[in-house]
Protein backbone atom coordinates (compact mmCIF):
# COMPACT_ATOMS: atom_id res chain seq x y z
CA UNK A 1 0.00 0.00 0.00
CA UNK A 2 1.40 3.60 -0.78
CA UNK A 3 0.92 6.00 1.97
CA UNK A 4 0.25 9.49 0.61
CA UNK A 5 0.55 10.97 4.27
CA UNK A 6 -2.76 13.19 3.17
CA UNK A 7 -5.91 13.50 5.01
CA UNK A 8 -8.48 11.06 4.11
CA UNK A 9 -11.98 12.88 4.22
CA UNK A 10 -14.70 10.84 2.83
CA UNK A 11 -13.72 9.20 -0.18
CA UNK A 12 -11.04 12.23 -0.72
CA UNK A 13 -7.70 12.61 0.09
CA UNK A 14 -6.29 16.28 1.10
CA UNK A 15 -3.08 17.98 1.09
CA UNK A 16 -1.31 19.89 4.51
CA UNK A 17 -2.97 22.61 5.50
CA UNK A 18 -1.04 23.05 8.72
CA UNK A 19 2.06 21.72 7.44
CA UNK A 20 3.26 18.26 7.77
CA UNK A 21 4.38 15.37 10.42
CA UNK A 22 7.49 12.68 10.04
CA UNK A 23 7.28 9.55 11.80
CA UNK A 24 9.77 8.82 14.26
CA UNK A 25 11.52 5.72 14.62
CA UNK A 26 12.01 5.74 18.46
CA UNK A 27 14.55 2.67 18.48
CA UNK A 28 17.20 4.02 16.18
CA UNK A 29 15.91 8.23 17.05
CA UNK A 30 15.20 8.76 13.27
CA UNK A 31 12.68 10.18 11.53
CA UNK A 32 10.66 7.68 8.74
CA UNK A 33 9.12 9.20 5.45
CA UNK A 34 7.07 9.87 3.78
CA UNK A 35 5.73 13.41 5.27
CA UNK A 36 1.89 13.21 7.20
CA UNK A 37 -0.51 15.96 6.31
CA UNK A 38 -1.29 18.36 9.33
CA UNK A 39 -4.64 19.87 8.89
CA UNK A 40 -6.79 22.55 10.98
CA UNK A 41 -10.64 23.11 11.55
CA UNK A 42 -11.70 23.50 7.69
CA UNK A 43 -10.60 19.76 7.46
CA UNK A 44 -12.30 19.09 10.93
CA UNK A 45 -15.73 21.26 9.76
CA UNK A 46 -15.28 18.99 6.38
CA UNK A 47 -15.34 15.85 7.73
CA UNK A 48 -18.01 16.58 10.53
CA UNK A 49 -20.57 17.72 7.79
CA UNK A 50 -19.78 14.39 6.26
CA UNK A 51 -20.68 12.69 8.91
CA UNK A 52 -23.60 13.85 9.54
CA UNK A 53 -24.48 13.47 5.93
CA UNK A 54 -23.93 9.75 5.98
CA UNK A 55 -25.97 9.25 9.72
CA UNK A 56 -29.11 8.75 8.08
CA UNK A 57 -28.46 6.42 5.22
CA UNK A 58 -26.20 4.21 7.90
CA UNK A 59 -28.29 4.22 10.57
CA UNK A 60 -31.16 2.84 8.58
CA UNK A 61 -28.82 -0.02 6.69
CA UNK A 62 -29.87 -3.18 7.10
CA UNK A 63 -28.57 -5.30 9.23
CA UNK A 64 -27.03 -7.92 6.68
CA UNK A 65 -25.78 -4.89 4.76
CA UNK A 66 -23.73 -3.32 7.61
CA UNK A 67 -22.67 -6.40 8.98
CA UNK A 68 -20.90 -7.47 5.59
CA UNK A 69 -18.91 -4.01 5.60
CA UNK A 70 -17.69 -5.02 9.21
CA UNK A 71 -16.43 -8.47 8.13
CA UNK A 72 -15.23 -6.03 4.49
CA UNK A 73 -12.87 -4.38 7.03
CA UNK A 74 -11.76 -7.45 8.54
CA UNK A 75 -10.47 -8.86 5.73
CA UNK A 76 -8.73 -5.78 4.46
CA UNK A 77 -7.36 -5.56 8.08
CA UNK A 78 -6.23 -9.45 7.64
CA UNK A 79 -4.74 -8.89 3.91
CA UNK A 80 -2.64 -5.43 5.25
CA UNK A 81 -1.84 -7.06 8.68
CA UNK A 82 1.81 -7.95 8.08
CA UNK A 83 2.46 -4.36 6.02
CA UNK A 84 0.66 -2.63 8.68
CA UNK A 85 2.26 -4.93 11.44
CA UNK A 86 5.72 -3.80 9.88
CA UNK A 87 5.08 -0.14 10.25
CA UNK A 88 3.23 0.13 13.49
CA UNK A 89 6.63 -1.75 14.79
CA UNK A 90 8.96 1.03 12.92
CA UNK A 91 6.75 3.70 14.51
CA UNK A 92 6.42 2.38 18.46
CA UNK A 93 9.56 0.15 18.51
CA UNK A 94 7.27 -2.85 19.42
CA UNK A 95 7.96 -6.14 17.75
CA UNK A 96 5.95 -6.92 14.31
CA UNK A 97 5.38 -10.05 15.56
CA UNK A 98 3.12 -9.28 18.16
CA UNK A 99 1.59 -6.26 16.22
CA UNK A 100 0.76 -8.91 13.47
CA UNK A 101 -1.68 -10.61 16.72
CA UNK A 102 -2.65 -7.24 16.86
CA UNK A 103 -3.91 -6.69 13.43
CA UNK A 104 -5.02 -10.41 13.67
CA UNK A 105 -7.52 -9.41 17.16
CA UNK A 106 -8.67 -6.07 15.58
CA UNK A 107 -9.70 -7.82 12.71
CA UNK A 108 -11.69 -10.21 14.41
CA UNK A 109 -13.03 -8.09 16.67
CA UNK A 110 -14.84 -6.61 13.47
CA UNK A 111 -15.90 -10.41 12.88
CA UNK A 112 -17.43 -10.54 16.29
CA UNK A 113 -19.07 -7.05 15.97
CA UNK A 114 -20.43 -8.27 12.42
CA UNK A 115 -22.01 -11.29 14.23
CA UNK A 116 -23.59 -8.66 16.98
CA UNK A 117 -25.42 -6.74 14.31
CA UNK A 118 -26.74 -9.80 12.59
CA UNK A 119 -28.19 -10.97 15.96
CA UNK A 120 -29.87 -7.62 15.86
CA UNK A 121 -29.95 -7.96 19.58
CA UNK A 122 -28.17 -4.55 20.16
CA UNK A 123 -31.55 -2.70 19.09
CA UNK A 124 -32.89 -4.36 22.82
CA UNK A 125 -36.63 -4.12 20.83
CA UNK A 126 -38.89 -3.69 23.67
CA UNK A 127 -42.52 -3.98 23.33
CA UNK A 128 -45.58 -3.29 25.73
CA UNK A 129 -48.96 -4.18 23.55
CA UNK A 130 -51.71 -2.46 23.82
CA UNK A 131 -54.06 -3.42 26.67
CA UNK A 132 -57.47 -1.37 25.46
CA UNK A 133 -59.24 -2.86 28.05
CA UNK A 134 -57.33 -2.09 31.27
CA UNK A 135 -58.70 -0.18 34.25
CA UNK A 136 -59.13 2.45 35.40
CA UNK A 137 -57.40 3.35 32.27
CA UNK A 138 -56.59 1.85 28.52
CA UNK A 139 -52.74 1.33 27.95
CA UNK A 140 -51.38 2.69 24.21
CA UNK A 141 -49.10 0.62 22.60
CA UNK A 142 -45.53 1.58 23.57
CA UNK A 143 -42.29 0.45 21.24
CA UNK A 144 -38.70 0.88 22.06
CA UNK A 145 -35.38 0.32 20.33
CA UNK A 146 -32.01 1.42 20.32
CA UNK A 147 -31.31 3.55 17.29
CA UNK A 148 -27.51 4.97 17.01
CA UNK A 149 -26.65 8.33 18.71
CA UNK A 150 -24.93 10.69 15.58
CA UNK A 151 -21.27 11.20 14.45
CA UNK A 152 -18.65 9.69 16.85
CA UNK A 153 -15.03 11.33 17.05
CA UNK A 154 -12.57 8.85 18.02
CA UNK A 155 -9.11 9.64 19.73
CA UNK A 156 -6.70 6.36 20.00
CA UNK A 157 -3.97 6.07 22.12
CA UNK A 158 -0.17 5.36 21.65
CA UNK A 159 0.74 2.34 22.87
CA UNK A 160 -1.69 -0.17 20.64
CA UNK A 161 -0.86 1.10 17.30
CA UNK A 162 -3.84 -1.24 16.15
CA UNK A 163 -6.40 -2.41 18.57
CA UNK A 164 -6.42 1.22 20.38
CA UNK A 165 -6.22 3.02 17.23
CA UNK A 166 -7.77 3.79 14.02
CA UNK A 167 -9.12 0.19 13.48
CA UNK A 168 -9.34 -0.43 17.14
CA UNK A 169 -12.67 -1.65 19.32
CA UNK A 170 -14.03 2.42 19.53
CA UNK A 171 -14.40 2.13 16.20
CA UNK A 172 -15.89 -0.94 15.67
CA UNK A 173 -18.30 -0.61 18.38
CA UNK A 174 -19.04 2.77 16.67
CA UNK A 175 -20.00 1.66 13.48
CA UNK A 176 -21.82 -1.15 15.00
CA UNK A 177 -23.89 0.77 16.48
CA UNK A 178 -24.72 2.57 13.29
CA UNK A 179 -22.49 5.57 13.52
CA UNK A 180 -20.23 7.66 11.30
CA UNK A 181 -16.92 8.03 12.29
CA UNK A 182 -14.12 10.64 12.72
CA UNK A 183 -11.14 9.40 13.72
CA UNK A 184 -8.08 12.25 14.97
CA UNK A 185 -5.23 9.97 14.23
CA UNK A 186 -2.62 9.62 17.16
CA UNK A 187 0.78 11.38 15.95
CA UNK A 188 2.81 9.09 16.97
CA UNK A 189 2.14 6.18 14.83
CA UNK A 190 1.02 8.13 11.40
CA UNK A 191 1.51 4.99 8.64
CA UNK A 192 0.05 2.80 10.89
CA UNK A 193 -3.08 5.01 10.40
CA UNK A 194 -2.90 6.00 7.32
CA UNK A 195 -3.09 1.82 6.38
CA UNK A 196 -6.04 1.56 8.57
CA UNK A 197 -7.89 4.32 7.50
CA UNK A 198 -7.39 3.20 3.93
CA UNK A 199 -8.85 -0.23 4.74
CA UNK A 200 -11.93 0.63 6.15
CA UNK A 201 -12.62 3.86 3.30
CA UNK A 202 -12.36 0.53 0.80
CA UNK A 203 -14.56 -1.46 2.88
CA UNK A 204 -17.00 1.91 2.59
CA UNK A 205 -16.67 2.29 -0.64
CA UNK A 206 -16.95 -1.70 -1.78
CA UNK A 207 -20.22 -1.56 0.72
CA UNK A 208 -21.85 1.26 -1.28
CA UNK A 209 -22.14 3.47 1.46
CA UNK A 210 -22.17 7.30 2.11
CA UNK A 211 -18.17 8.18 1.81
CA UNK A 212 -19.01 10.13 5.48
CA UNK A 213 -19.14 6.88 6.97
CA UNK A 214 -15.31 6.94 7.58
CA UNK A 215 -12.96 10.07 7.85
CA UNK A 216 -9.41 10.28 9.18
CA UNK A 217 -8.37 13.57 10.35
CA UNK A 218 -4.50 14.45 11.46
CA UNK A 219 -3.25 17.33 13.45
CA UNK A 220 -2.51 18.69 17.41
CA UNK A 221 -4.71 17.34 19.70
CA UNK A 222 -5.02 21.00 21.27
CA UNK A 223 -5.80 22.28 17.37
CA UNK A 224 -7.86 19.32 15.79
CA UNK A 225 -8.80 17.29 18.64
CA UNK A 226 -10.82 20.30 20.53
CA UNK A 227 -11.84 21.58 17.47
CA UNK A 228 -13.94 17.69 16.43
CA UNK A 229 -15.17 17.94 20.21
CA UNK A 230 -15.99 21.29 19.85
CA UNK A 231 -18.05 20.48 16.41
CA UNK A 232 -21.92 20.79 16.44
CA UNK A 233 -22.29 17.80 14.16
CA UNK A 234 -19.92 15.63 16.46
CA UNK A 235 -22.31 13.14 18.79
CA UNK A 236 -20.44 11.54 21.32
CA UNK A 237 -16.19 10.91 21.81
CA UNK A 238 -14.87 7.84 22.13
CA UNK A 239 -11.08 8.00 23.76
CA UNK A 240 -8.02 6.07 25.12
CA UNK A 241 -5.13 7.91 26.27
CA UNK A 242 -3.69 9.80 29.50
CA UNK A 243 -6.10 11.43 32.20
CA UNK A 244 -4.61 14.77 31.32
CA UNK A 245 -6.20 14.51 27.54
CA UNK A 246 -9.30 12.97 28.71
CA UNK A 247 -10.11 14.74 31.30
CA UNK A 248 -9.67 17.70 28.90
CA UNK A 249 -11.08 16.28 26.37
CA UNK A 250 -14.28 15.69 28.76
CA UNK A 251 -14.30 19.18 30.06
CA UNK A 252 -14.75 20.20 26.50
CA UNK A 253 -17.65 18.53 25.57
CA UNK A 254 -19.38 19.51 28.71
CA UNK A 255 -18.78 23.24 28.09
CA UNK A 256 -20.70 22.89 24.69
CA UNK A 257 -24.16 24.87 24.16
CA UNK A 258 -24.62 20.87 23.73
CA UNK A 259 -22.70 19.06 26.09
CA UNK A 260 -22.27 15.30 24.75
CA UNK A 261 -21.14 12.14 26.22
CA UNK A 262 -17.37 11.61 26.48
CA UNK A 263 -16.08 8.11 26.49
CA UNK A 264 -12.82 8.29 28.31
CA UNK A 265 -10.51 5.22 29.09
CA UNK A 266 -7.33 7.07 31.39
CA UNK A 267 -6.16 5.56 33.75
CA UNK A 268 -5.59 2.13 36.03
CA UNK A 269 -3.05 0.61 38.54
CA UNK A 270 -5.03 -2.76 38.52
CA UNK A 271 -3.69 -3.47 42.11
CA UNK A 272 -3.43 -7.26 42.70
CA UNK A 273 -3.39 -8.99 46.26
CA UNK A 274 -2.04 -11.76 47.40
CA UNK A 275 -4.06 -13.45 50.12
CA UNK A 276 -2.12 -15.33 52.97
CA UNK A 277 -2.45 -19.13 51.82
CA UNK A 278 -2.06 -18.50 48.49
CA UNK A 279 1.32 -16.45 48.99
CA UNK A 280 2.32 -19.30 51.40
CA UNK A 281 1.44 -21.96 48.93
CA UNK A 282 3.12 -20.18 45.82
CA UNK A 283 4.43 -16.79 46.48
CA UNK A 284 7.60 -17.83 44.33
CA UNK A 285 5.03 -18.40 40.85
CA UNK A 286 2.99 -15.09 41.55
CA UNK A 287 5.76 -13.15 41.69
CA UNK A 288 7.33 -14.28 38.61
CA UNK A 289 4.00 -14.07 36.93
CA UNK A 290 2.98 -10.70 38.02
CA UNK A 291 6.61 -9.27 37.01
CA UNK A 292 6.09 -10.98 33.48
CA UNK A 293 2.78 -9.08 32.77
CA UNK A 294 4.23 -5.67 34.41
CA UNK A 295 7.04 -6.11 31.71
CA UNK A 296 4.93 -6.71 28.79
CA UNK A 297 4.77 -3.73 25.94
CA UNK A 298 7.39 -2.03 27.88
CA UNK A 299 4.82 -1.80 30.70
CA UNK A 300 3.03 0.52 28.74
CA UNK A 301 -0.56 -0.85 28.96
CA UNK A 302 -3.43 -0.18 30.35
CA UNK A 303 -4.10 -4.04 32.34
CA UNK A 304 -0.37 -3.98 33.14
CA UNK A 305 -0.25 -4.88 37.22
CA UNK A 306 1.64 -1.97 38.34
CA UNK A 307 1.26 -2.85 42.27
CA UNK A 308 1.32 -6.01 44.38
CA UNK A 309 0.41 -6.31 47.93
CA UNK A 310 1.01 -8.68 50.00
CA UNK A 311 0.74 -9.66 54.01
CA UNK A 312 4.11 -10.31 55.26
CA UNK A 313 4.53 -13.53 56.09
CA UNK A 314 5.63 -17.39 54.93
CA UNK A 315 6.11 -17.07 50.84
CA UNK A 316 6.94 -13.78 50.79
CA UNK A 317 10.59 -13.44 50.45
CA UNK A 318 9.98 -16.47 47.76
CA UNK A 319 7.50 -13.83 45.70
CA UNK A 320 9.82 -10.98 46.40
CA UNK A 321 12.77 -13.28 44.85
CA UNK A 322 11.30 -13.91 42.09
CA UNK A 323 10.11 -10.05 41.43
CA UNK A 324 13.51 -9.48 41.74
CA UNK A 325 15.14 -11.81 39.66
CA UNK A 326 12.61 -11.27 36.38
CA UNK A 327 12.73 -7.18 36.67
CA UNK A 328 17.26 -7.62 37.08
CA UNK A 329 17.22 -9.96 33.90
CA UNK A 330 15.64 -7.53 31.92
CA UNK A 331 16.89 -5.46 29.76
CA UNK A 332 15.66 -1.92 28.95
CA UNK A 333 13.99 -1.32 25.83
CA UNK A 334 12.41 1.45 23.62
CA UNK A 335 9.53 3.22 24.65
CA UNK A 336 6.83 4.34 22.40
CA UNK A 337 7.70 8.33 22.07
CA UNK A 338 10.62 10.69 23.88
CA UNK A 339 7.91 12.11 25.72
CA UNK A 340 6.67 8.80 26.95
CA UNK A 341 10.34 8.09 27.62
CA UNK A 342 11.17 11.42 29.96
CA UNK A 343 7.68 11.34 31.39
CA UNK A 344 8.36 7.29 32.62
CA UNK A 345 11.98 8.64 34.30
CA UNK A 346 10.30 11.63 35.92
CA UNK A 347 7.55 9.40 37.91
CA UNK A 348 10.15 7.05 38.62
CA UNK A 349 12.07 9.25 40.21
CA UNK A 350 8.75 10.80 41.50
CA UNK A 351 8.20 7.20 43.12
CA UNK A 352 11.34 7.31 44.65
CA UNK A 353 11.49 10.58 46.03
CA UNK A 354 8.98 9.19 48.15
CA UNK A 355 11.10 7.22 50.26
CA UNK A 356 10.03 3.91 48.47
CA UNK A 357 13.05 1.33 48.12
CA UNK A 358 14.25 0.69 44.92
CA UNK A 359 15.02 -3.38 44.84
CA UNK A 360 15.26 -4.36 41.41
CA UNK A 361 16.71 -2.72 38.30
CA UNK A 362 16.67 -3.98 34.51
CA UNK A 363 19.82 -3.30 32.88
CA UNK A 364 20.46 -0.28 30.62
CA UNK A 365 19.56 0.06 27.03
CA UNK A 366 21.60 1.17 24.01
CA UNK A 367 18.71 3.49 22.38
CA UNK A 368 18.01 6.89 23.45
CA UNK A 369 14.69 5.90 24.51
CA UNK A 370 15.09 2.96 25.95
CA UNK A 371 13.31 2.90 29.66
CA UNK A 372 15.25 0.60 32.18
CA UNK A 373 12.70 -1.66 34.35
CA UNK A 374 12.66 -0.96 37.96
CA UNK A 375 10.88 -2.51 41.15
CA UNK A 376 10.20 -0.84 44.28
CA UNK A 377 9.45 -1.58 47.82
CA UNK A 378 7.08 0.12 50.15
CA UNK A 379 5.75 -0.31 53.66
CA UNK A 380 1.74 -0.74 53.92
CA UNK A 381 1.98 2.28 56.37
CA UNK A 382 4.11 4.06 53.89
CA UNK A 383 1.63 3.93 51.16
CA UNK A 384 -1.07 4.58 53.60
CA UNK A 385 0.56 7.62 54.44
CA UNK A 386 1.54 8.54 50.32
CA UNK A 387 -1.81 8.16 48.04
CA UNK A 388 0.55 9.42 45.27
CA UNK A 389 1.85 5.89 45.35
CA UNK A 390 -1.54 4.69 43.86
CA UNK A 391 -1.03 6.32 41.17
CA UNK A 392 -0.29 5.40 37.53
CA UNK A 393 3.89 5.08 36.34
CA UNK A 394 3.27 4.30 32.41
CA UNK A 395 6.25 2.40 32.11
CA UNK A 396 8.24 -0.73 33.16
CA UNK A 397 7.76 0.31 36.83
CA UNK A 398 6.21 -1.55 39.86
CA UNK A 399 5.25 -1.20 43.22
CA UNK A 400 5.54 -4.56 45.95
CA UNK A 401 3.76 -3.58 49.38
CA UNK A 402 4.74 -5.53 52.59
CA UNK A 403 1.61 -5.34 54.38
CA UNK A 404 1.62 -5.35 58.38
CA UNK A 405 -1.69 -7.48 58.63
CA UNK A 406 -5.03 -7.96 57.53
CA UNK A 407 -6.48 -4.91 58.47
CA UNK A 408 -3.93 -2.94 56.82
CA UNK A 409 -4.68 -4.96 53.18
CA UNK A 410 -8.24 -3.83 53.83
CA UNK A 411 -7.48 -0.35 54.54
CA UNK A 412 -5.05 -0.08 51.74
CA UNK A 413 -7.96 -1.83 49.49
CA UNK A 414 -10.32 0.76 50.42
CA UNK A 415 -7.48 3.58 49.34
CA UNK A 416 -7.27 2.83 45.39
CA UNK A 417 -9.18 4.68 42.90
CA UNK A 418 -11.43 3.63 40.31
CA UNK A 419 -9.62 0.80 38.61
CA UNK A 420 -10.40 -1.09 35.09
CA UNK A 421 -9.34 -4.48 36.89
CA UNK A 422 -8.04 -5.92 40.35
CA UNK A 423 -6.65 -9.01 41.23
CA UNK A 424 -6.91 -11.48 43.95
CA UNK A 425 -4.59 -14.90 44.50
CA UNK A 426 -6.58 -16.86 47.37
CA UNK A 427 -6.56 -20.27 47.85
CA UNK A 428 -9.49 -22.01 49.45
CA UNK A 429 -8.36 -20.90 53.12
CA UNK A 430 -8.68 -17.52 51.58
CA UNK A 431 -12.17 -17.17 50.98
CA UNK A 432 -13.16 -15.73 53.84
CA UNK A 433 -10.72 -12.90 52.71
CA UNK A 434 -11.31 -12.78 49.34
CA UNK A 435 -15.03 -12.13 50.33
CA UNK A 436 -14.38 -9.19 52.51
CA UNK A 437 -12.36 -7.73 49.74
CA UNK A 438 -14.72 -8.29 46.69
CA UNK A 439 -17.04 -5.74 47.49
CA UNK A 440 -14.41 -3.19 48.38
CA UNK A 441 -12.90 -3.91 45.00
CA UNK A 442 -16.09 -4.52 43.18
CA UNK A 443 -17.15 -0.78 44.13
CA UNK A 444 -13.99 0.19 42.41
CA UNK A 445 -13.04 -1.36 39.30
CA UNK A 446 -14.62 -2.74 36.34
CA UNK A 447 -13.30 -6.38 36.58
CA UNK A 448 -11.81 -8.83 39.10
CA UNK A 449 -9.76 -11.53 38.27
CA UNK A 450 -8.61 -14.40 40.47
CA UNK A 451 -5.98 -16.76 39.96
CA UNK A 452 -4.73 -15.31 36.83
CA UNK A 453 -3.92 -11.59 35.81
CA UNK A 454 -6.04 -8.75 33.68
CA UNK A 455 -3.43 -8.97 31.25
CA UNK A 456 -4.43 -9.99 28.21
CA UNK A 457 -7.87 -8.67 27.79
CA UNK A 458 -10.32 -10.95 26.21
CA UNK A 459 -13.04 -9.78 23.23
CA UNK A 460 -16.18 -11.36 24.40
CA UNK A 461 -20.05 -10.74 25.25
CA UNK A 462 -18.76 -10.39 28.87
CA UNK A 463 -15.91 -8.65 28.68
CA UNK A 464 -15.50 -5.67 30.86
CA UNK A 465 -12.58 -2.84 30.03
CA UNK A 466 -13.87 0.47 31.86
CA UNK A 467 -14.21 1.11 35.57
CA UNK A 468 -15.01 3.80 37.98
CA UNK A 469 -12.95 7.40 37.22
CA UNK A 470 -10.03 8.03 36.91
CA UNK A 471 -9.90 4.68 34.76
CA UNK A 472 -12.93 5.90 32.64
CA UNK A 473 -15.40 9.12 32.98
CA UNK A 474 -18.02 6.68 32.51
CA UNK A 475 -18.28 4.06 34.73
CA UNK A 476 -21.81 2.29 32.70
CA UNK A 477 -19.86 1.15 30.02
CA UNK A 478 -16.76 -0.80 28.89
CA UNK A 479 -14.75 0.16 25.87
CA UNK A 480 -13.93 -3.93 25.38
CA UNK A 481 -16.30 -6.53 23.90
CA UNK A 482 -19.26 -6.57 22.70
CA UNK A 483 -21.08 -4.71 25.04
CA UNK A 484 -19.43 -1.81 23.86
CA UNK A 485 -21.72 -0.95 21.87
CA UNK A 486 -23.98 0.28 24.21
CA UNK A 487 -21.65 3.75 24.19
CA UNK A 488 -22.93 4.61 21.06
CA UNK A 489 -26.82 4.23 21.36
CA UNK A 490 -29.63 5.83 22.45
CA UNK A 491 -33.25 4.41 23.44
CA UNK A 492 -36.52 5.60 21.27
CA UNK A 493 -39.82 4.91 22.03
CA UNK A 494 -42.77 4.76 19.22
CA UNK A 495 -46.19 5.14 21.08
CA UNK A 496 -49.17 3.81 18.93
CA UNK A 497 -47.58 3.03 15.76
CA UNK A 498 -49.57 1.39 12.77
CA UNK A 499 -47.33 -1.27 12.06
CA UNK A 500 -46.34 -0.19 9.03
CA UNK A 501 -44.60 2.91 10.52
CA UNK A 502 -42.76 0.95 12.59
CA UNK A 503 -39.21 0.32 12.24
CA UNK A 504 -38.28 -3.26 11.37
CA UNK A 505 -37.10 -4.43 14.48
CA UNK A 506 -40.65 -3.61 16.42
CA UNK A 507 -42.84 -4.86 13.64
CA UNK A 508 -45.96 -7.28 14.49
CA UNK A 509 -44.32 -10.11 12.56
CA UNK A 510 -40.57 -9.84 14.02
CA UNK A 511 -39.26 -9.50 9.88
CA UNK A 512 -35.64 -9.40 11.37
CA UNK A 513 -36.39 -12.96 13.41
CA UNK A 514 -34.75 -11.22 16.79
CA UNK A 515 -35.21 -11.75 20.28
CA UNK A 516 -37.61 -9.55 21.64
CA UNK A 517 -38.49 -8.54 25.39
CA UNK A 518 -42.69 -8.31 25.13
CA UNK A 519 -44.20 -7.44 28.36
CA UNK A 520 -40.50 -7.98 30.17
CA UNK A 521 -40.42 -11.44 28.69
CA UNK A 522 -37.57 -12.89 26.05
CA UNK A 523 -39.10 -14.09 22.69
CA UNK A 524 -38.70 -13.99 19.50
CA UNK A 525 -42.13 -14.57 17.96
CA UNK A 526 -44.76 -12.23 16.70
CA UNK A 527 -46.07 -9.07 19.19
P1 LIG B 1 -2.47 11.00 25.10
O1 LIG B 1 -1.24 11.80 25.13
O2 LIG B 1 -3.54 11.39 26.03
O3 LIG B 1 -3.00 11.07 23.58
C1 LIG B 1 -4.18 10.42 23.12
C2 LIG B 1 -4.79 11.21 21.97
O4 LIG B 1 -5.51 12.31 22.50
C3 LIG B 1 -3.79 11.82 20.99
O5 LIG B 1 -4.33 11.81 19.69
C4 LIG B 1 -3.64 13.24 21.47
O6 LIG B 1 -3.31 14.13 20.42
C5 LIG B 1 -5.03 13.55 21.97
N1 LIG B 1 -4.99 14.53 23.06
C6 LIG B 1 -4.27 14.45 24.19
N2 LIG B 1 -4.49 15.53 24.96
C7 LIG B 1 -5.37 16.31 24.29
C8 LIG B 1 -5.98 17.57 24.57
N3 LIG B 1 -5.73 18.25 25.69
N4 LIG B 1 -6.83 18.07 23.66
C9 LIG B 1 -7.10 17.40 22.53
N5 LIG B 1 -6.54 16.21 22.20
C10 LIG B 1 -5.68 15.67 23.08
O7 LIG B 1 -2.17 9.49 25.44
P2 LIG B 1 -1.12 8.47 24.76
O8 LIG B 1 0.22 9.10 24.69
O9 LIG B 1 -1.66 7.95 23.54
O10 LIG B 1 -1.09 7.22 25.76
C11 LIG B 1 -0.40 7.20 26.95
C12 LIG B 1 -1.39 7.25 28.11
O11 LIG B 1 -2.59 6.56 27.80
C13 LIG B 1 -0.90 6.59 29.36
O12 LIG B 1 -1.02 7.49 30.42
C14 LIG B 1 -1.81 5.39 29.57
O13 LIG B 1 -2.09 5.10 30.88
C15 LIG B 1 -3.03 5.76 28.88
N6 LIG B 1 -3.73 4.60 28.33
C16 LIG B 1 -4.84 4.16 28.91
C17 LIG B 1 -5.53 3.09 28.40
C18 LIG B 1 -6.80 2.63 29.04
O14 LIG B 1 -7.47 1.79 28.49
N7 LIG B 1 -7.18 3.14 30.16
C19 LIG B 1 -5.09 2.46 27.26
C20 LIG B 1 -3.96 2.91 26.67
C21 LIG B 1 -3.29 4.01 27.21
P3 LIG B 1 -1.88 14.86 20.36
O15 LIG B 1 -0.87 13.80 20.53
O16 LIG B 1 -1.87 15.50 19.05
O17 LIG B 1 -1.92 15.82 21.52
Amino acid sequence: MTLTGNLLIGATEYSPTRGTLLALDPSTDTTIEPAFALGGIEEVDRAARLADEAFDSYNATTLAVRAAFLERIADGLDAAAPELAQRASLETGLPAAQLEGEAARAATQFRQFAQVVRQGRFRQATIDPAQPERQPRARMDHRMQKIALGPIAVFGASNFPISYSVAGGDTASALAAGCPVVVKAHNAHPGASEIQARVIREAVAASGLHEGVFSMIRGEGTQVGEALVDHPLISGVAFTGSEGGGMALYRRAQSRPDPIPVFAEMTSVNPTFVLPDALAARGHVIGDGFAERMLVNVGQACLKPAILLAVDGPGFDALKAAMIARVDAMHARTMLTPGIFQAYRQNVERVRATGAAQIAEGASGEGRWDGRPALFEVSGAHMLEEPSLSEEVFGPSALLVRVADVEQLVALARQFRGQLSATLHADAADHPLAARLLPILERRTGRVVINAFAHPQEVSYASIHGGPFPATTDSRFTSVGMSAIERFLRPVCYQGFPDALLPEALRHDNPLGIWRLTDGEPARTQA
